[in-house]
């Protein structure tokens, strides 16, 4: 699949805006209504965004999958942090217990934008493009350096060196900010990630070290380089006022981001609306995604991605992105969910 959207992913980013996608004929006829891939997509229950142990996730590529169709899940983009290690091993348990799932590469990018981190998910991005893997090293290093000067910071604050602790537990992938917070936890300093987020990670916590990621548009294009769509993560998890949330989806589009997640849990339906109106503003369509990183109570794979049938998924605006099983074209359902 990898293959197939390259070239029309080029397409995109060489088209001047997402706009003129709606105006060509072939996309005006996937609009909202009646339409053949959108009746069928939507009676699929799918999840565009979710991580493993490779990144800041607690399950194997394998325990991701199989818990996903124990959760009825019809389509899966595994988005670990800056890399791509878990998607050959989920595609392999796919394969070799014939799960009944389809896996989409994907990949969540940070980026350094003023003075906020803003993550970027690649859908359907192709894993083995070697000058893509050559990029993702790059971010993997700033996250090495990044995590042996938060490690010495925190030596500062009782906390004895833990950069080797904190590595290990990240599975030879990325190594993240949740790694450190589950390895407070574990020595006593806090009793849940949250609370070392809050106590010793978040802006201006002793623990917190500024990285310099790349910029949004170099996200971007690295995205649509390997052949894949760029989707603009939570954004409302950045904390950014009504000023700057537009500003930010506004200059994500200028800079030819697809779409942006509408849909994500414990977001309510003014919010999903609200999301919903800035992408008509700038021409963005719709993703969805659980960004499940562990059991919780408060998130499931699949779960709670619900959107009205006005609004245009990411998958009928690019209908490459997933395949079409035919027995799905019986199915009539107005959510995903
Ligand atoms: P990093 O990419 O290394 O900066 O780590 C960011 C990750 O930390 C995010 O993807 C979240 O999974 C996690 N995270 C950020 N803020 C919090 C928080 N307040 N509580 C729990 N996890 C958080
Ligand atoms: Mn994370
Ligand atoms: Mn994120
Ligand atoms: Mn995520």
């Amino acid at each position: 699949m990898g293959k197939s959207l390259h070239g029309f992913a080029r397409r995109v980013a060489s088209s001047a805006a997402l706009g003129f996608l709606w105006h060509n004929r072939r996309f005006r006829r996937l609009g909202t209504g009646p339409c053949r891939i959108g009746a069928m997509s939507l009676a699929m229950k799918i999840d565009l965004h979710s991580h493993t142990y490779f990144s800041d996730g607690l399950l194997s590529p394998a325990e991701l999958v199989e818990r996903a169709v124990g959760q009825k899940v019809d389509v899966l983009a595994i988005t670990d942090h800056d890399t791509v290690l878990g998607l050959a091993p989920a595609q392999q348990a796919i394969t070799e217990a014939q799960l009944p799932i389809q896996l989409i590469s994907g990949v969540e990018i940070s980026t350094s934008w003023h003075e906020f981190e803003i993550h970027i998910v690649g859908l359907g991005i192709d894993a083995n493009d070697p000058v893509f893997l050559q990029r993702l090293a790059t971010q993997q290093q700033r996250r090495i350096e990044r995590a042996q000067e938060m490690a010495r910071r925190l030596t500062k604050h009782q906390v004895p060196d833990c950069f080797e602790d904190v590595l290990a537990l990240a599975h030879g992938g990325a190594i993240t900010r949740t790694h450190f917070a589950r390895h407070l936890v574990n020595i006593g300093k806090a009793n849940s990630l949250s609370g070392v987020f809050k106590h010793y990670l978040a802006r201006g916590k002793a623990g917190y070290v500024p990285n310099n990621w790349i910029g949004l548009s170099d996200a971007i294009a690295w995205i649509h380089d390997a052949g894949g769509i760029a989707v603009l993560a939570h954004p409302l998890k950045y904390k950014l006022n009504g000023k700057w949330l537009t500003r930010l989806m506004q200059e994500f589009s200028l800079a030819k981001g697809n779409a942006a997640e509408v849909a994500s849990p414990q977001q309510t339906p003014v919010q999903k609306r609200e999301i919903w109106r800035l992408c008509q503003q700038f021409s963005l369509v719709a993703s969805v995604g659980s960004d499940f990183h562990q059991p919780t109570a408060w998130n499931e794979l699949g779960r709670g991605l619900y959107m009205t049938d006005d609004i245009v998924p990411v998958w009928q605006a690019y209908p490459q992105l997933i395949v079409q099983p035919e027995s799905a074209s019986a199915v009539s359902s107005h959510t995903v969910g």
